[in-house]
């Protein structure tokens, strides 16, 4: 099967910021029609006007990937505009991070909720309209987190190590859509911004302010992926600061 490896729809959640928006610039310059998805959403409007002032050719549209009902109806909605969906970038995602024993289990709930729900909420939009046409490619944003589990990280690498664990399944049941999972060590984005206990957060935010690797990159490798011919799968990419352990 050979499909165009440029030109495509591409859904991307959590757009508002950091990878998500990195991976929007890259796709929308590589001529990809974007479509950004967030709750953010006058975030997600300027960097549509943003992409189309460059040339290249995007929407958006408010998205909490928690609610299937809001992930079916930005499917459906580029769907109808576009007539087809072909790749899902599956990339929001949250990190508050905390001990167990600290019991944050809101913020547990939260991380299940955006990091795997939000997933399989992904998945359970578009891969019916991608079995339908036969053809279709879904990125999933897991972590080197997905590979090995760091105190106070213990919920959040349960998730990624989930996200990488689904992925695979739906790769060996999968003969007509590719899935990839991109998997980004340390990353200059808004990630340690929100919620967490303190000092977690703080020593997390002291790392990326050290180590990271700008969001581009990671845009890079998945536009890679996107990039390949509809025979080529790219199953997995590991991409991490050359100074992170
Ligand atoms: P950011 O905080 O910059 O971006 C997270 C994005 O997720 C935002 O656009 C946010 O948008 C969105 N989001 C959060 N909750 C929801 C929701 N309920 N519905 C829809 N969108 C939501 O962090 P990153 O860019 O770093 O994170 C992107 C992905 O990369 C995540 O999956 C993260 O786990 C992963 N990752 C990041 C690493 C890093 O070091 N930065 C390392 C490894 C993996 P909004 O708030 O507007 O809804």
């Amino acid at each position: 099967m050979s499909e165009p490896t440029t030109g495509k729809v591409v859904l991307i959640t959590g757009a508002s910021s950091g990878i998500g928006a990195a991976t929007a610039r890259r796709l929308a310059a590589d001529g990809h029609h974007v479509v950004l998805g967030a709750r953010r959403v006058d975030r997600l409007a300027s960097l549509a006007a943003e992409l189309r002032a460059a040339g290249g050719q995007a929407d958006h549209r408010e998205l909490d990937v928690t609610d299937l009902g809001s992930v079916r109806a930005f499917a459906a909605a580029a769907h109808e505009r576009y007539g087809r969906v072909d790749v899902l970038v599956n990339n929001a995602g949250v990190m508050p991070l905390s001990p167990v024993d600290a019991l944050r289990v809101a913020e547990w709930d939260q991380m299940i909720d955006v990091n795997l729900r939000g997933v399989l909420h992904g998945i359970a939009a578009v891969l019916p309209l991608m079995r339908e046409r036969g053809t279709g490619h879904i990125v999933n944003v897991a972590s080197t987190s997905a590979h090995r589990v760091d105190p106070t990280a213990a919920v959040y690498c349960a998730t990624k190590y989930a996200v990488l664990a689904l992925s695979e399944g739906l790769r060996q049941e999968s003969r007509d859509i590719r899935v990839t999972v991109v998997s980004p060590g340390f990353t200059r984005t808004e990630l340690t911004d929100r919620g967490g206990a303190a000092e977690a957060q703080a020593a997390a935010r002291a790392a990326m302010e050290q180590l990271a690797i700008p969001a581009s990159a990671v845009a890079d490798a998945i536009g890679y992926a996107i990039g390949r011919p509809g025979d080529v799968d790219v199953n997995e990419i590991v991409i991490r600061p050359t100074v992170q352990g």
